[in-house]
Formats: C-alpha cells, sequence, structure tokens
C-alpha cells in the first residue's frame, strides 16, 4: 500500500519512514545555501551561483529518488513472494503492464475521472486479486455462489456487456476528439445479417485512422486474464488467442477487406492490460490528438497518459458494476394503467 504506484503499491506515502531519507536529502541539497546564509561569500572561492544551488538540489532528489526506487523494489518482491501463487499472478500482471492509471490520476469530474468509494475499494481487490467486502454470498442473476472471479465473468443480466459498452463510448470519445464526431459511427452494421448468417457488426468505425479517408472498425474485447481457465496462460498470450482466436477476427477481416475496411481487434483484461494492436491504436490516437490546438502544448507521455487514464478509470468503474450491480430481471406488469406505464415487480 505505502509503494509508489508503479512498485505495486497505492500510492500512499508514510511520512513516519520518509522523514530521515527526506532530511538527509533537504541538508545535501541546501548545504551551499545554507553556508552562504550563515558565513556569506567565501574570500577566496567563487561567490554565490544560485544555478549551483539548483543543480546541486536537482542532484540530491535524484539520488533519493533512485535509493527509493530500488528499496521499493526490494521490497515488493519480498511481499510478493509471500503471497498465494493466484494472487501473485495478479499483482505481477499489474506492475508489469503499469495498470495504475486509475490509482494515479487525479479525480475530476468534468474528465470523468472520478471514482466513488465503493469503485476504488473493489479496483484494489481486482489489482491484489482479493475478495472485496461486503460481497453477497450467492449471484443474484444465475444463484451461483459468489466470488469477485464469478461478478466478472457472470454474462446474466447484461453486465458483462456494459462493461464492454462502457469503454466503447470512451473510445468513441476520444476516436471523437481526435478525428472529429463526424469521422467516427458507434456500433455499426457492416453486413446484414441474412437467413442462416450472422450478420457483422462492430463496435465502433473510425475513419482516417491508419490512412486518409480510409474507414478502419474496431472490435473491443474486455476479458477477465484471472478467470480459471486462463491459469496457465500468460496474459500476453490470453490476449493474442483472444484477438486471433475471436473468430471474428479473420471472418471481419475478409468481410471488412472486401468492403475496403480495415478491421483491428482491441482487447484488454479487466484491470487494464492492452494488447498490442489496441496499444498501435493509442499511438494514433496521440499523434493526431498533438495535432489539435487543445493538447498542441502537451508531450506525448502526457497526452499518453490521459488516454490510458480515461480508458483506465472507464475500466474500473465498469469491473466495479460487474461487482456490485444487480443481475436480478425485472419483470414489468402494466397494472391496469391507463396511461401504459409499467410497475416494477421483483
Ligand atoms: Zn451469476
Amino acid at each position: 500500500m505505502i509503494l509508489p504506484a508503479r512498485h505495486g503499491g497505492m500510492g500512499v506515502r508514510d511520512p513516519t519512514e520518509r522523514v530521515a531519507a527526506a532530511y538527509e536529502t533537504s541538508t545535501k541539497g541546501t548545504s551551499l545555501l545554507v553556508s552562504t546564509i550563515q558565513n556569506g561569500d567565501p574570500r577566496d572561492g567563487p561567490p554565490f551561483n544560485p544555478f549551483q544551488h539548483r543543480a546541486d538540489m536537482q542532484q540530491a532528489v535524484r539520488q533519493e529518488r533512485r535509493a527509493t526506487d530500488e528499496a521499493a523494489k526490494e521490497r515488493f518482491e519480498d511481499g510478493l513472494q509471500q503471497l498465494p501463487p493466484e494472487r501473485r499472478r495478479a499483482v505481477h500482471r499489474a506492475i508489469e503492464a503499469k495498470t495504475a492509471g486509475w490509482v494515479t490520476c487525479r479525480p475530476d469530474a468534468e474528465d470523468h475521472t472520478d471514482l466513488t468509494p465503493d469503485e476504488f475499494r473493489d479496483n484494489m481487490a481486482i489489482r491484489y486479486a482479493y475478495e472485496p467486502p461486503k460481497m453477497p454470498t450467492h449471484c443474484d442473476g444465475c444463484g451461483a455462489p459468489y466470488s469477485l472471479d464469478h461478478a466478472l465473468n457472470c454474462g446474466v443480466g447484461g453486465l458483462v456487456i456494459r462493461r464492454h459498452n462502457e469503454v466503447v463510448n470512451v473510445l468513441c470519445d476520444l476516436s471523437a476528439k481526435a478525428w472529429g464526431e463526424s469521422a467516427v459511427r458507434k456500433e455499426v452494421v457492416i453486413v446484414e445479417p441474412e437467413e442462416g448468417e450472422k450478420g457483422v457488426r462492430m463496435d465502433m468505425v473510425v475513419r482516417g485512422v491508419w490512412e486518409r479517408q480510409k474507414d478502419v472498425s474496431f472490435d473491443l474485447c474486455v476479458t477477465n486474464a484471472d478467470a480459471s481457465s486462463y491459469r496457465n496462460q500468460s496474459t500476453a498470450s490470453i490476449l493474442k488467442n483472444k484477438a486471433k482466436a475471436k473468430a471474428k477476427k479473420a471472418y471481419h477481416s475478409r468481410v471488412c477487406e472486401d468492403k475496403s475496411i480495415y478491421f483491428t481487434a482491441l482487447c484488454v483484461t479487466v484491470d487494464g492490460v492492452w494488447g498490442r494492436e489496441a496499444n498501435g491504436f493509442f499511438s494514433r490516437l496521440v499523434e493526431k490528438l498533438r495535432t489539435k490546438a487543445a493538447w498542441a502544448d502537451k508531450s506525448y507521455s502526457q497526452v499518453m497518459g490521459w488516454v490510458r487514464a480515461r480508458l483506465s478509470i472507464a475500466l474500473a468503474r465498469s469491473a466495479s458494476m460487474c461487482v456490485r450491480g444487480g443481475r436480478r430481471r425485472w419483470k414489468i406488469r402494466q397494472a391496469g394503467a391507463e396511461d401504459g406505464a409499467g410497475m416494477f415487480v421483483v
């Protein structure tokens, strides 16, 4: 918890632990300034140089950060070894893929990066693979014993589809900011279903991503990498297989090729590890955003951080919805109301 987010913690600093190192850094960094204030400029040396003072300060801070990072890495490795294998896997994945966007981004209602306390707690549970507090004993959708794993996988009640749609909404919003509202279409039917044949529907089509004026269709797949069926696979291979074996890809690619539309599968785990194709798309998205006036003065890493934070928050929010949301199906009884308004009954 007290480790930095990039080293597997939650970035909550303990001042009593840091005070000794911070004092030493401060003493080192300000030694020239303190000596000048106490004794004045040296008679046989150069006068006080504010640039030298700044360089000393920066070097002291750099040294402390390096030492803190080393200590955090060691502490993380020690803690990791004490976890059971299934939890070790989830925590290790969080570090490898740097999925702490929702932990470190500043909550801002305008950017939709604010989480409720429950959403925050649930995602901590997903990050460290433990059961969230106050969970029901049984699923209200299918009646199976309830667990984090079940909550993230149970398709009853449409929560898994809503999770998928929440992330698609953010992808559409970001794409519209980059390529313009008119270049983005959501839930596009590429091929109408016919008798005995399934149609082809894409989550999003954006014009101009890889080539000018050329449409690219995107299909999103959110998967739980900790599901029991994936226990023996690495996250990279899960995402790779999803992108490939999502039989849609081959089929869609062919259909899209026929219609001169590119196809890109965007695969992501519930805790925010994106596949190779998705990362390529984000690079393109950030490059395009930086050509807009609102982002022109921001660096590539700043804009990428913002994009990833928005997606990370959308995933966090929707994962919590799967954990806390109701799956019970509501029946609507007309109850004889003359205006046709229904009444919800359990
Ligand atoms: Zn269920």
